[in-house]
């Protein structure tokens, strides 16, 4: 004999198995148990809580800010013959009164709404009527300050929860949860921590790319006509440049539309079902546009900057290939990415708190950008899932072009004894000017042009130093200490480097999958060049740059 739950899985829905994590979930919430459920976009978390809505007495809520969902999730259970409906903004008065009412009197077994819905006492009072089989927080990360995308009012429903004498089982559902969120909803909505289901969330049809020092319209417009025909989602930093990049695109008779929020509902509207439709096969839009789209086929997700942090990266980039067909994540970086993040962070009205955490997830997202390690491991670190640690997908951009790598020891060395001799005070941009030997005022004024390693590296451009100190912070050989001027520091990694101990190899810089290898060339050259100048100017190995006395006191500051 079948469970319930299986039986309700073939015949309702025409599944065969369960997905991982879905059975322990339904069962958690059928015994009764509050449940939190990680599981990758395109997981299957609607069954979760649609499967106990089924199984259990009563009517569920399911909580979701997303009312663009509402509706075709809705539309997809009544198809199934089960009584659901949403209430929410997009009704008239007259129309939420009426499911109101319907809801009262127990006619459905399953009501959608929005976070703000709880904030109305009428609403709370006709749920106090209700018998409830179960209360459901889908995207359940907005619901907490370290999740990102803080909502208040999704947060605010937890004291209007107590006030109800018949509060049933609570789920919490999400894609993206770090330790912190995972203990943050627990603590709010009273989940064990033996009540929290974690699939990870590998995605192992997904491969992550990185292009850097491409022009990036050039590269899009090359990349399309690659894979013309192919569903994709382009997303831009803001709305201006989605226009641009649109009238660009539809110029040249591509098939484009565009989404952000200062178009009208109307046109948004339109946008979305043409894409989902296929009738349009790239949708350009700002991270406006997306959550909760339900589209399978979507074969690449391009970032045509980088985002703030890698939570959102993730769960915008997790939009591609939900059918489990191969598709491409693909991040265009330029350096000026980062100072529209910081600028973003201080327009916003977070305190200084909120802020600082921004900078530290800003900062991690940087990495990203700049490490020589699997992407794919990094993301999944970063979320401390990836419980065999250092892997290689194999499949992401710097796991593909592994095959060369360069000793980058030297220039380590320099730089982090530069760090030290800068007093630890700076940030990413004037260590490099003061390593290129810049005449910049600044410099003068604080008196770096006098210290040792001022032009230590001047036979590189300020960019490169820039990339390769990006670089040691990704691969964590130098720390930062973040902020709005984030300052580098030594960490026990550099004090290895600077004694000898560890060996810095950079990997081929990253190859975009279209266009050529230019830039490795050059560092090799550069570095080849630079070296040969350094060892006729001087007779010392350029690289002993502290005494052994001064590596050991170093070395004090890093115990073991
Ligand atoms: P999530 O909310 O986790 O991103 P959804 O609940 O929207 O994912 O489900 C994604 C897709 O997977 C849907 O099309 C759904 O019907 C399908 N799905 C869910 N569970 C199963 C299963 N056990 N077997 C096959 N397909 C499933
Ligand atoms: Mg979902």
């Amino acid at each position: 004999m079948i469970a319930q739950e299986e039986q309700i899985l073939q015949t309702y829905f025409g599944y065969e198995t369960f997905r991982p994590g879905q059975k322990q979930t339904i069962d958690n919430v059928i015994q009764g148990a509050n449940t939190l459920s990680v599981m990758p976009t395109g997981g299957g978390k609607s069954l979760c809580y649609q499967i106990p809505g089924l199984t259990l007495d009563g009517t569920a809520i399911i909580i979701s800010p997303l009312i663009s969902l509402m509706k075709d999730q809705v539309d997809a259970l009544q198809s199934l013959g089960v009584h659901a409906t949403y209430i929410n903004s997009s009704l008239s008065g007259r129309e939420q009164q009426i499911r109101l009412d319907d809801m009262t009197a127990g006619r459905y077994k399953f009501v959608y709404v929005a976070p703000e819905r709880f904030e109305s006492p009428i609403f709370i009072n006709a749920l106090k009527q209700v018998s409830l089989s179960l209360i459901a927080f889908d995207e359940a990360h907005c619901i907490s300050q370290w999740g990102h995308d803080f909502r208040p009012s999704y947060r605010s429903i937890v004291p209007n929860l107590q006030k109800l004498p018949n509060l049933p089982v609570i789920m919490a559902l999400t894609a993206t949860a770090t330790g912190e969120v995972i203990s943050d909803i627990c603590a709010l909505l009273q989940i064990g921590n033996d009540r929290v289901v974690n699939t990870g969330f590998e995605r192992e049809n997904l491969a992550f790319h990185i292009v850097k020092g491409k022009d990036k319209s050039t590269y899009v417009r090359s990349f399309l006509a690659e894979h013309t025909g192919e569903s994709g989602i382009i997303y831009t930093a803001t709305r201006k440049q989605t226009d641009s990049l649109y009238d660009l695109l539809s110029k040249r008779g591509i098939s484009v539309a565009k989404y952000h929020a200062g178009l009208s509902e109307e046109e948004r509207k339109q946008a979305q079902a043409a894409f989902i439709h296929d009738e349009t096969t790239v949708m350009i839009a700002t991270n406006a546009f997306g959550m909760g789209i339900d589209k399978s086929n979507v074969r690449f997700v391009i970032h045509y900057a980088m985002p703030m942090t890698i939570e959102s990266y993730y769960q915008e980039a997790g939009r591609a290939g939900r059918d489990g067909e191969h598709s491409d994540c693909i991040l265009l970086f330029s350096p000026q990415d980062i100072q529209l993040q910081k600028f973003l962070i201080e327009q916003s009205l977070m305190d200084d708190v909120a802020k600082q955490g921004e900078y530290r997830k800003l900062q991690a997202m940087i990495n990203y950008c700049h490490t020589h390690s699997c992407l794919t491991s990094f993301i999944l670190d970063y979320f401390n899932d990836n419980p065999t640690g250092g892997n290689t997908c194999g499949r992401c951009s710097n796991c593909l072009h592994r095959q060369e790598r360069v000793d980058l020891t030297e220039e380590a060395q320099m730089i982090l004894s530069c760090v030290k001799r800068m007093g630890e005070r700076f940030g990413v941009g004037m260590t490099a000017k003061v390593l290129k030997g810049s005449r910049d005022r600044k410099i003068a004024d604080f008196g770096l042009d006098k210290i040792s390693t001022y032009g230590l590296l001047s036979a590189y451009t300020e960019k490169e130093l820039t990339e390769w100190i990006h670089f040691l912070t990704a691969e964590q050989l130098l720390a930062t200490e973040e902020g709005k001027f984030p300052t580098l520091k030594l960490n026990r990694n550099s004090v290895e480097v600077l004694k000898g101990e560890r060996t810095v190899w950079m990997y081929t810089a990253p190859i975009p999958t279209h266009g050529e290898a230019d830039y490795k060339e050059d560092l090799f050259a550069a570095l080849r060049k630079r070296r040969k100048e350094m060892a006729d100017e001087r007779n010392v190995p350029p690289y002993v740059l502290f005494s052994d006395a001064t590596l050991k006191e170093l070395s004090r500051y890093f115990p073991e």
